[in-house]
């Protein structure tokens, strides 16, 4: 099904897939949120020795609950990026065999091998931790709404502008990473057959979602190997940065990429109406509006990105370095998008 090295030892994809579960895995403790637990609870069978509940991503809280938490053999993580994140931390602190069960693909923390901790108010990524096995349920999937499981697509459309940049940067011999065409080619092979499948996503059909969740794994066998994900991270992805400084606020992660992919697509002058009309076919909410982004600050930022990606050298060579954004292109680029 999918060639080369992914994160995941194995999985377990199916309707019903959680089913009894909790019979199977000995000794286990459940990482999760209330919603979450509520749905899958009766579903899993069997009782764990312990359930932590997210209280928030710090550091401290993480550690605290690490101390506290009981004996036992497996981490069964269930629910969302957060709960996924508590159950990796856990997992890799002590050693454990760890299974993930998302019950919604907003975000693709179940597929990844860190964890995402809050250290201040920079999120860092910490551990190594592979699903064994991942499950995915598509109708516990299916209980979460509809527009949250569709802004999973938004990690695997950023392939779209990453690429563009990545080609970009190497073109002008400012490539932090040896440049890997082939690695371009592979990501934009994900990206199309994504695109493929935008009706059954749109529809989070068994399909739609499988094409997601195949979508992060078939990322992770370019990424993981070079240890970096220049194949779909890039401008896009800057401009949310800068977003969130700007606002100190979260955003649905997929539906701010998404827009970010609306404006620098543009930017590039990169194909930009094929991946919006990709993102209005597949339903995936990019709209300021959507976000709860007023034009006076959407405007703002895009008037500092060239600052702010300048300032920060952790940040790669894109073409927000190669393309001066002028007031006018703004005004235009604006123009386009509801508030
Ligand atoms: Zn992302």
């Amino acid at each position: 099904m999918i060639e080369g090295q992914t994160n995941v030892r194995s999985s377990r994809f199916g309707a019903g897939a959680i089913d009894g579960l909790g019979s199977e895995l000995g000794r286990f403790l459940v990482t999760t949120m209330d919603l979450p637990w509520r749905l899958a609870q009766p579903r899993l069978g069997g009782q764990p020795a312990g359930v932590l509940f997210v209280e928030n991503m710090k550091i401290e809280t993480l550690d605290r609950q690490l101390a506290a938490a009981p004996e036992c053999d497996t981490v069964l993580a269930i629910g969302g990026g957060q709960a996924i994140d508590l159950g990796k931390y856990i997992a890799w602190k002590r050693g454990l065999r760890l299974v993930s069960a998302p019950t919604i693909l907003s975000v693709d923390a179940f597929v990844t091998p860190a964890a995402g901790v809050r250290h201040g108010h920079r999120v860092e990524y910490v551990g190594q931790t592979s699903p064994d096995p991942l499950v995915i349920d598509y109708d516990l999937i299916r209980t979460a709404p509809r527009e949250l499981n569709i802004a999973g697509v938004g990690d695997l459309l950023s392939i779209h502008t990453a690429c563009f940049d990545w080609e970009l940067a190497a073109g002008a011999s400012r490539s932090e990473f040896p440049f890997r065409p082939e690695d371009v080619s592979a990501a934009r092979a994900i990206l199309a057959d994504t695109m493929a499948k935008a009706d059954a996503i749109r529809s989070c059909s068994d399909d739609g979602l499988r094409a997601i969740v195949e979508g992060y794994m078939r990322v992770n066998t370019l990424c993981l190997p070079v240890g970096h994900y220049r194949v779909e991270e890039g401008s896009e992805h800057y401009l949310f940065y800068e977003l969130e400084e700007r606002l100190k606020r979260p955003f649905m992660h997929g539906w701010i990429v998404g827009l970010g992919v609306h404006l620098l697509s543009r930017l590039q002058e990169n194909r930009h109406e094929e991946a919006v009309a990709f993102m209005d076919q597949v339903g995936l909410r990019y709209q300021p509006a959507d976000l709860e982004i007023k034009r006076a600050d959407l405007a703002g930022s895009l008037a500092n990105l060239r600052q702010y990606v300048t300032g920060r050298p952790d940040l790669w060579h894109t073409v927000i370095h190669e393309r001066t954004i002028t007031p006018a292109w703004i005004d235009q680029a604006l123009a386009g998008l509801k508030f």
